[in-house]
């Protein structure tokens, strides 16, 4: 018996010195220790031994398992070192190479031109209202004076998802929607996109950004909304901006205007860039129609209030001089980097 154990140790030995990976060290393990093992068949077989034999017996095989089982483990753990080592090998890295580089993007110019909108009527104490892309046409259209048959809406040409349900022409009807909920005074700034189906040229797109402002609230008059205007064409052009009320037509608004700033490139002399005229038309805007306030549950008799709508594209071309829409929307790094 001892020398039988003896072989099997030798031969043991002999495999696991010989395995040059941990895959086949395991197949030495299961070889002589596994449940099949050799060693195992050993322990087995102790019922063949004479009774005063067996604690002898058993001692050597405890020995002899002991043993294999310690140059298992040392050796398994020196092929891990060397796997390690070739793994580090492998995968050295060449520190001359270039190193790739990691491109920090930054906000898109609408996206600044709209904070610095949003920031300067927060200051006048508005509140940021947003409100859904896909409208019911009632809001888009009929609670802001636009009723069926309406020249505008022949006037804009909308995307209709069906007969009831459209593409928000403008995020006017972000201002119905607040009027209903009857809380009054209010003072909103509504900014977002809208959708008109336009051939997209240098003015032109599909898809642009409006934000709509809107007051209500007892006394409000005219004065008020040219007060208001003028401080934010101050503040987003410059402190010697003037503002110039043109009477015009909107469905929404009575009486209406659109507001002309003095060109802030020339000071109002003329030049190309307000094609020699002085003045340069940014918005549109008016007193909220009586019959507006009453559609959204408002007494015009108590409350007035005024609405004005700014396209944000408008803004940051005119703000970065940029001549052509259609680069706000093509995200060429190169162009935007610049700002
Ligand atoms: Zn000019």
């Amino acid at each position: 018996m001892r020398e039988k154990l003896q072989r099997i140790q030798a031969e043991a030995r002999k495999r696991i010195q010989e395995s040059d990976g941990l895959d086949k060290l395991n197949e030495v393990r299961v070889a002589f220790l596994g449940k099949k093992g050799e060693l195992t068949a050993v322990l087995k077989g102790m019922k063949d031994v004479a009774a005063e034999e067996r604690p002898k017996v058993g001692q050597w095989v405890n020995e002899t398992r002991a043993e294999l089982e310690e140059l298992l483990e040392e050796t398994k753990k020196k092929l891990e070192a060397a796997a390690l080592e070739q793994k580090l090998k492998e995968e050295v890295i060449d520190v001359t190479l270039p190193a790739k580089k990691m491109e920090v993007g930054h906000r898109h110019p609408n996206t600044i031109a709209l904070e610095e909108v949003e920031r300067i009527f927060i200051g006048m104490g508005y509140e940021v209202v947003e409100g859904p892309e896909v409208e019911y046409d009632l809001y888009n259209f009929e609670k802001l004076n636009i009723p069926e048959g309406h020249p505008a809406k022949d006037e804009q040409d909308t995307f209709y998802i069906n007969k009831n349900i459209v593409l928000r022409t403008q995020t006017s009807p972000v201002q119905a929607r607040v009027m209903e909920e009857g809380k009054l005074p209010i003072r909103m700034i509504a900014p977002g996109r809208v959708f008109r189906s336009d051939e997209v040229d240098a003015t032109h797109s599909p898809s642009f950004h409006q934000i709509e402002g809107l007051v209500i609230d007892k006394h409000i008059t005219f004065a008020d909304l040219k007060g208001t205007l003028e401080e934010f064409a101050k503040e987003l052009f410059g402190s010697e901006t003037k503002t110039k009320f043109r009477p015009h037509h909107f469905p929404f608004t009575e009486p209406s205007a659109e507001v002309d700033v003095s060109c802030f490139k020339c000071g109002g002399k003329g030049c190309r860039f307000c094609k020699g005229s002085g003045w340069i038309e940014i918005l549109g805007c008016g007193m909220v129609h009586p019959h507006v306030l009453e559609m959204c549950g408002i007494d015009p008799e108590e409350y007035t209030g005024f609405a004005f709508g700014v396209g944000l594209e408008r803004i940051a071309l005119l703000k970065y001089e940029i001549d052509d829409m259609r680069l706000l929307y093509e995200n060429d790094t190169r162009f935007l980097r610049q700002f």
